[in-house]
């Protein structure tokens, strides 16, 4: 028993109980995106049909209840994370953004000739092309942080890797494709000590487990709503602050200006000098009613509950004639990636569509980890804390028929 009350969590989430191909849903595509409790959409048709209002400007009512809910949803942001001020959080529209935020902002005022960035081989595309990107520009060097055979990062070729070059390190807090949880607090400690930086990427991990972006001294750390129960196009950076106080600006427009003059202007305090034009005001609703969501649970117990379904699944799976699991290392999350021998990954999961079971099939936008196991294309179920062990033997039993 692991103190959890899975059935009382699916409740909350509507979607969970409708059918899909004359089957019942078994939603097991969580690491592409979550499904959402009524709180969210309720906040979300809320803002719409009755709070419409831009924040931070008009001196009307709505306006003023606009922008308290909106600096609530930052507020509710920075304790998920453990950061010490509401100022710290950056809404962007997702993990992509905040990771690209921060590679033309902080990377082009801090990256020059020969500098390098050092980024896991288990990162998904969003934590390693803008990295791509921005080096280029500056020419600076992109560096991958091999993998062993488990799908854990190689720990002794990073302490070969960094050096005094080292500005940068881009590292998942759990990997899409493979469910590794690296250590990031020993990673990011030993990164700190060659005077690097390191950002995080928790769109896979903020939903799974508690985060404490201060005990893990990251430097930035960004995540999805919609992989944590929230809406889609609206997401959170997070940044010490005086490294967010030093980024220039990346986008200019309105919000995010003190004084604007034809001679030369003035910038805004964090986080709104990071925040130009009008943001998702009711994506911050829903993310804030989804924060509220998870708060009321208990977040160990889930945290339990997950781990206890994510070995069972792994064992169970393991078992299925044929099958070769990609990503076994100790402590992942609930990522089972494999592929069947003699099986298209695409087909396999289109059979599996077919009986109401929803995974993803393809390169799940991390085709260094795949190619890391000579592999290009594969099948991903991923749980989140409302699947249950009838939802994984389905899946078991469908794969193996
Ligand atoms: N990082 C990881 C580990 C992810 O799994 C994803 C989404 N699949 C992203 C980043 C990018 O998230 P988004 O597309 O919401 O920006």
């Amino acid at each position: 028993p692991t103190g959890f009350d899975v059935e009382a969590v699916r409740r909350e989430f509507p979607q969970l109980h409708r059918e899909v191909n004359g089957r019942p849903l078994i939603w097991l595509d969580n690491a592409a995106t979550t499904l959402k409790p009524r709180q969210v959409a309720e906040a979300v048709a809320e803002h719409y049909t009755s709070g419409s209002s831009n924040v931070h400007r008009g001196a009307h009512a709505l306006a003023r209840q606009a922008t308290e809910q909106y600096e609530g949803g930052r507020a509710a942001a920075a304790r998920l994370l453990g950061a010490p001020g509401p100022e710290q959080i950056v809404f962007v529209r997702g993990a992509t953004e905040g990771v690209n935020l921060v590679a033309q902002s902080w990377g082009r005022a801090n990256l020059g000739l020969g500098d390098e960035i050092l980024v896991s081989a288990a990162e998904h595309h969003s934590n390693l092309v803008p990295w791509q990107l921005i080096a280029a520009e500056r020419r600076a060097r992109v560096r991958p942080i091999p993998l062993l055979p488990d799908g854990q990062l190689d720990r002794d070729a990073y302490r070969d890797l960094l050096g005094s070059r080292t500005r940068l390190v881009a590292l998942t807090h759990a990997a899409n494709v493979l469910g590794t949880v690296p250590p990031v607090a020993e990673m990011t400690a030993l990164a700190h000590r060659y005077g690097a930086r390191v950002l995080v990427d928790g769109a896979q991990a903020v939903s799974h487990f508690p985060v404490d972006v201060s005990a893990l001294d990251a430097d930035f750390y960004v995540f999805s709503g919609h992989k944590i129960f929230a809406p889609t196009g609206i997401g959170v950076l997070y940044g010490k602050r005086e490294l967010l106080e030093a980024m220039p600006p990346w986008q200019g427009g309105g919000n995010m200006i003190e004084s604007v003059r034809f001679e030369g202007n003035t910038y805004a305090p964090v986080p709104h000098r990071l925040e130009a034009g009008t943001g998702h005001i009711a994506g911050v609703a829903g993310l804030r009613a989804a924060l509220d969501f998870l708060a009321g649970l208990d977040r160990q117990a889930a945290a339990r509950h997950e781990e206890q379904l994510t070995a069972y699944a792994m064992s169970a799976l393991a078992g299925v004639p044929g099958i070769r699991l990609i990503g076994t290392a100790p402590g992942k999350i609930g990522v089972l990636t494999f592929l069947l021998a003699g099986t298209d990954p695409a087909e396999l999961a289109r059979s599996l569509d077919l009986q109401g079971i929803a995974v993803r099939a393809g390169h799940h936008c991390a085709q260094p980890a795949l190619r890391s196991f000579g592999v290009a294309a594969a099948v991903r179920a991923s749980l989140a804390l409302y699947n249950t062990v009838q939802e994984v033997d389905a899946l078991v039993a469908a794969v193996r028929s």
